[in-house]
């Protein structure tokens, strides 16, 4: 079926088009909406992945999948967490990947404490009053600096043991099989095969 995915984040879009291979996934712009950007006012990483979701539902009336995804470290008391995107940003000015990466870096400094997760949160937006949530999580640590060059976001400084490489190290297939988006994909997938649309 068709799947309005409700960001305009073109990295998470083509990771959710692997991970839902059996649907076609849209984003806003694909019907004009060049500025969706609803406020995400949440507190959790579910608040803010309803809100999105039952933002761009009611404008398309059409299914709508949307997530809401960061990166919590537990040495930061699980920062930057549902304020990601926005970490270190001023005046409204988000900050480079990278700058964001160093950023995380320098507050974590020389702490022997390093783990940390990937958390997705997403839901479903099937009709007026029926969604379906999933939320998923990687574990891993923190590295010292940046290593690889595939994913986006904080992936550089996210090692993961049993992978012995950063997620921006993997292959965009393997990222996907073990990641919190593509664990919370495909159990969206499964309960969707199951309930029915
Ligand atoms: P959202 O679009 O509001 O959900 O923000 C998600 C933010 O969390 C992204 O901009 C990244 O900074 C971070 N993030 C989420 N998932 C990943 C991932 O798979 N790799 C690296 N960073 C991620």
């Amino acid at each position: 079926m068709t799947l309005w995915f409700a960001t305009g984040n073109t990295h998470k879009q083509t990771e959710l088009a692997a991970i839902l291979s059996g649907h076609r996934i849209k984003i806003p712009r694909d019907r004009g909406l060049f500025d969706f950007n609803p406020p995400e006012t949440g507190n959790t990483f579910f608040d803010n992945a309803l809100i999105k979701a039952q933002a761009l539902y009611q404008v398309l009336k059409e299914p709508v999948i949307a997530d809401d995804s960061g990166l919590c470290v537990d040495a930061l008391e699980g920062r930057p967490g549902i304020y990601s995107s926005r970490y270190g940003a001023k005046e409204g000015e988000n900050l480079s990947a990278s700058a964001r990466n160093t950023l995380v870096l320098e507050e974590l400094g020389d702490s022997p404490q390093r783990r940390a997760r990937f958390v997705c949160a997403m839901v479903l937006f099937l009709s007026r009053d029926r969604f379906l949530a999933v939320q998923e999580t990687l574990e891993g640590e923190i590295l010292r600096e940046e290593r690889g060059r595939g994913g986006f976001g904080y992936d550089p400084i996210f090692y993961i043991p049993e992978q012995g490489c950063t997620v921006a190290e993997l292959t965009e297939a393997e990222k996907n099989r073990i990641s919190h988006r593509g664990k919370a994909g495909k159990r969206l997938a499964a309960l969707l095969s199951t309930t029915g649309s």
